[in-house]
């Protein structure tokens, strides 16, 4: 548990100030709460006594009372507060922290991971920090302070009465350890359950069309059936767990109540005594049961604990280097000095040395599969080369801000990502005060003005999750839209056009042209009518570069290109047919 309360030190010393009052409301109702029983026995034994003794004893033990509830009520308010305030730090910092990770740890950490560790972990560590740690202090002073007085009045009731303390820590370590593990579980279960959920809502498209509606029921169903199952075992062992407490507690009453007794009978102890120890023991009933709970909740909170550090313990494969190049503008050259990229399986790009001057345009083609994407990646650094070395006028970008470099380049990925907004607001997306015009502008450039103004409300219509369905190409043209609205110095199209039918596509790339001018377009397609006017184009095969030139060059040279091409001039003359 300290090695992992240890990373959250800097969250408890953040409110040392409030802490330190609610330790000291915790400690002043601890004090109140032990003069209770002492004052009930000063009554009890002068309730013969002639004159106001006893009135005297009873009011005070009514002021106890007050104060005692007053002290607890700050003590609960201010520590619990705390652990609020913590909780929503954490979370802060759990946001920020996942947002400044790379694409290559979302590829392999399920959404549902991620989201069960910012929701149920977060909260068992509340828990702990705000009850969980309120409780221990508290119970234990408590025990103590009850303890201290009963061994003063009479060292061998004393020892009957805590008596069971040893069976009793015996018992929360022997079944706390299994609670522990059974609860473990239960959170992986859970998180399998939301990874689930949270897949076929996202591919809901998907499992109507393959009509998996019932499997998926039926698989959800299990995962389900075997959370339930983990479940009962948790509340069977928590089930033999609380009863057997009370069991304990309640031999210990009948221990003192007949050795108490027999105490009183022998003149030994007064009554008042007597009393006393019973309102002591049952002022420690409290703890030991707390004390039970107490250590679950840091059981659980520090295995919650855990699992949101391995998130803190990610580091950005993608970092800003500690004293990186500024670099407020740039002329656009890229070059690739002998990259290499491999996932894990082979080279996806193999050695690839291609320069790419400023001002021009690059067009790639190739195999689905050659690398294109994994070779543009690159360039914003989505991506780091595994070998080699990505530069940007002659810079190795890894040298650079990945902010600032970002800045100077519009990326139109392959599959494009629309938020829940309006489509002005999407366009707008990473340009913080974009203008209407602006954004009217760029999205006549892309050819999307005419769609957009048929929209129901125009520029303010929803769409992504929450709001109308673009189709493909709308959704390609809001993409690029969004990537000219930074008016980049560096374009990159990732088969940005594959949706968009010829037509419109000559018209973007028209207006491409003349917006583009003098700055570097990197273009991916499949499309021999895209890439013909290119400056250059090259030709990708499993990671390497296999032809490269100008249009006529490569339709002389005959190769895959060539091919391409006969290809598409044939379909096109079928078309017209
Ligand atoms: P293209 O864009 O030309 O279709 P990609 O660059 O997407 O090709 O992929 C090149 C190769 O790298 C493929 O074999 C693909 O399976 C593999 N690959 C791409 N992305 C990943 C990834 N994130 N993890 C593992 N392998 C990948
Ligand atoms: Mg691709």
């Amino acid at each position: 548990m300290w090695e992992a309360l240890s990373t959250v030190r800097k969250y408890l010393w953040r409110y040392r100030a409030g802490l330190a009052a609610g330790g000291v409301c915790l400690v002043l109702k601890d004090i109140a709460q032990a003069l209770q029983p002492l004052m009930i026995r000063s009554a009890v034994d002068r309730f013969r006594d002639p004159g106001h003794a006893f009135l005297y004893y009873a009011g005070l033990l009514v002021g106890l009372a007050l104060l005692k509830g007053i002290f607890q009520y700050w003590m609960r308010v201010v520590i619990i507060g705390i652990s609020r305030d913590i909780e929503y730090d954490l979370r802060n910092d759990i946001y920020a922290h996942l947002a400044g990770l790379a694409p290559d740890y979302y590829g392999r950490t399920r959404t549902g991971d991620i989201m069960a560790r910012a929701t149920n972990d977060l909260n068992a560590v509340r828990m702990m920090l705000g009850p969980g740690l309120m409780y221990w202090f508290e119970t234990s002073l408590t025990f103590l302070f009850a303890v201290l007085i009963m061994v003063r009045v009479d060292w061998r009731l004393a020892i009957f009465a805590v008596m069971p303390a040893p069976a009793v820590s015996f018992a929360v370590v022997f079944f706390g350890r299994r609670i522990h593990d059974r609860f473990e579980r239960l959170q992986g279960m859970f998180s399998d359950i939301s990874s689930r959920v949270q897949e076929n809502l996202s591919g809901v498209r998907m499992v109507r069309a393959f009509v998996q509606e019932e499997a998926e029921m039926r698989r959800f169903e299990e995962l389900n059936r075997g959370y339930i199952a983990q479940s009962l075992k948790l509340v069977r062992i928590q089930g033999i767990f609380d009863p057997l407490l009370a069991a304990l507690i309640g031999l210990t009453f009948l221990a003192v109540l007949y050795v108490g007794g027999r105490q009183v009978l022998e003149g030994r102890i007064s009554v008042g005594s007597f009393v006393m120890f019973n309102t002591y023991m049952g002022m420690l009933v409290w703890p030991m049961i707390a004390f039970g709970w107490v250590v679950n909740l840091t059981q659980r909170g520090s295995a919650s604990l855990r699992r949101i550090n391995e998130i803190f313990a990610e580091r950005p494969s993608i970092a800003a280097p500690p004293n990186a190049i500024s670099l407020p503008e740039a002329r656009g050259e890229i070059e690739f000095r002998g990259v290499t990229v491999d996932y894990g399986n082979g080279a996806a790009l193999d050695s690839i040395d291609l320069r790419v001057p400023a001002g021009m345009t690059l067009a790639v083609v190739g195999r689905t599969g050659s690398g294109k994407s994994t070779l543009v990646n690159l360039v914003p650094r989505l991506l780091d080369p595994t070998a080699g070395a990505v530069l940007l006028d002659g810079i190795d970008i890894r040298r650079l801000d990945p902010a600032q470099l970002r800045r100077h380049i519009g990326f139109v990925p392959q599959e494009t990502f629309l938020f829940s907004a309006t489509i002005a607001e999407n366009i707008a997306f990473g340009v913080d005060r974009a203008t209407e015009q602006q954004i009217r502008r760029a999205a006549e450039l892309a050819g999307l003005a005419g769609d957009i103004d048929s929209f129901p409300e125009g520029y303010r219509t929803m769409v992504g999750e929450r709001g109308i369905t673009l189709s493909g190409g709308q959704k390609q043209r809001t993409a690029i839209a969004r990537a000219l609205l930074r008016d980049p110095r560096i374009l990159i199209l990732d088969d940005a056009l594959s949706s968009v039918d010829t037509l419109t596509e000559e018209r973007i790339l028209t207006h491409l042209a003349a917006v583009m001018r003098g700055r570097t377009v990197i273009s991916i397609s499949h499309r021999v009518s895209t890439v013909r006017q290119a400056g250059r184009i090259v030709v990708l095969e499993k990671g390497r570069v296999v032809e490269q030139g100008i249009h006529a060059e490569l339709i002389a040279a005959g190769g895959y290109y060539a091919d391409l091409s006969r290809k598409q001039t044939l379909e096109e003359e079928l078309e017209v047919l």
